[in-house]
C-alpha cells in the first residue's frame, strides 16, 4: 500500500471508502511525511519494541510504526475505520488492530497477552477530546509502559512541561511530572492535518521515571491536595484547601504546616514546586 503520509494517497483511500469524517471522535488525520518521521525518530522505537497506538485512523502512523517495531498493537474505536485499515496494513504481518475504546480496554491484560507482560511503548496522533484521561490512565493505573510519545494540542504540551511561576502550570503539570520526564519535540501546524483542526499541536514524549522524583507516602492524598489547590488557584493554599469538601483539614492546620516548612502562609498553590507539594503533604498527613 502506498505511504499514507503523502496527502494525495490519503485522500484516494478517503474517496474509496467515502469515509465521513466523525468530529465526536476528534479525526484528524496527519498528511506530512517530515512530522511522521519525526515521531518515529523520537520515540526511539526498534525492532525489540512493542507499541501500542491509540487511534490509529486510516493507519498513517502505523505503517511508520510497522516499519520500525517488532511488534504493533492499534486500538480504533470507530467501526468504518476497520475495513480501511485490513487494507492500508495488509502488507504489514506484525500489526494487530483491536476495535475497542482506549479508555475502557484492559491495558494490564493486553500486555499479558500480546507482549509478555512486558511494557509497551504508546506512540499516537491522539484525538485531543480525551488527551488527558488516556495520559493520566497509562499512568495512575500503573499499566506496563515505558514511554509516551504523543501528538496534543499545543497548549496541552506546553502545560505537562512547565513548572511554578508560568500561567499553564496547573494539576496537570504536576501529576505528568510525577510520573515521566515530560520533553517538547516540537510545534506541528495545522495545515499538517486532515481536516486542519483548529488548534495548534505539538508533538511531546513523557519518559516514566523507574520511580517518582519525590516520595509521596500518600499519593492519592498529595493529588487530592494538588487538585483542590488548583481548583481555585487565585486563592491562597490555605483557603483553597479548607474550602475543599473532600479534606479534612482547617485553616490552621494548613498554616502551621507552611510555617513549618519555611512558606509564606499566603502562597498560591501555583508557586509550589512538586517537591513543595510532596514534603507539605507527607507532614500534613503526620500532624492531622
Ligand atoms: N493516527 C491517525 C493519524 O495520525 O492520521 C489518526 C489520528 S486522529 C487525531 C485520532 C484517532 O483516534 C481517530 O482515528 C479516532 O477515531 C480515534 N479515537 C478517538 N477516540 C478513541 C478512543 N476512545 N479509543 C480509541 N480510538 C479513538
Amino acid at each position: 500500500m502506498a505511504n499514507l503520509g503523502i496527502p494525495g494517497n490519503t485522500i484516494a483511500v478517503l474517496q474509496k471508502y467515502q469515509f465521513a469524517f466523525q468530529k465526536k471522535y476528534g479525526q484528524n488525520f496527519l498528511i506530512d511525511t517530515r512530522v511522521l518521521d519525526k515521531i518515529i525518530q523520537s520515540a526511539q522505537i526498534g525492532p525489540a519494541d512493542t507499541v501500542l497506538e491509540i487511534g490509529p485512523g486510516i493507519g498513517t502512523l502505523t505503517q511508520y510504526l510497522c516499519e520500525h517495531a517488532g511488534k504493533v498493537i492499534a486500538v480504533e474505536i470507530d467501526q468504518a475505520l476497520i475495513p480501511i485499515l485490513n487494507e492500508t496494513l495488509a502488507d504489514y504481518k506484525n500489526v494487530k488492530i483491536i476495535h475497542a475504546d482506549i479508555l475502557k480496554i484492559d491495558i494490564q491484560k493486553l500486555a499479558e497477552t500480546e507482549n509478555e507482560g512486558k511494557p509497551f511503548k504508546v506512540v499516537a496522533n491522539l484525538p485531543y477530546y480525551i488527551t488527558t484521561p488516556i495520559i493520566m490512565g497509562l499512568f495512575e493505573k500503573h499499566v506496563p509502559v515505558s514511554a509516551v510519545t504523543v501528538m496534543v494540542q499545543k497548549e496541552v504540551a506546553d502545560r505537562m512541561q512547565t513548572g511554578p511561576g508560568s500561567k499553564e502550570y496547573g494539576a496537570l503539570s504536576l501529576a505528568v511530572q510525577y510520573y515521566a520526564k515530560p520533553e517538547i519535540i516540537g510545534n506541528v501546524p495545522p495545515n499538517c492535518f486532515i481536516p486542519r483542526p483548529k488548534v495548534g499541536s505539538a508533538v511531546i514524549r513523557l519518559t516514566k521515571h523507574e520511580k517518582p522524583p519525590v516520595s509521596a507516602e500518600d499519593e492519592r492524598l498529595l493529588f487530592r491536595i494538588i487538585r483542590a489547590a488548583f481548583n481555585q488557584r487565585r486563592k491562597t493554599m490555605q483557603n483553597a484547601l479548607s474550602n475543599a469538601a473532600d479534606l479534612p483539614f482547617s485553616k490552621e492546620q494548613i498554616q502551621s504546616v507552611l510555617t513549618e516548612l519555611g512558606l509564606s502562609v499566603t502562597i498560591r498553590g501555583e508557586a509550589l514546586t512538586l517537591e513543595q507539594f510532596a514534603d507539605f503533604t507527607n507532614l500534613l498527613a503526620k500532624r492531622v
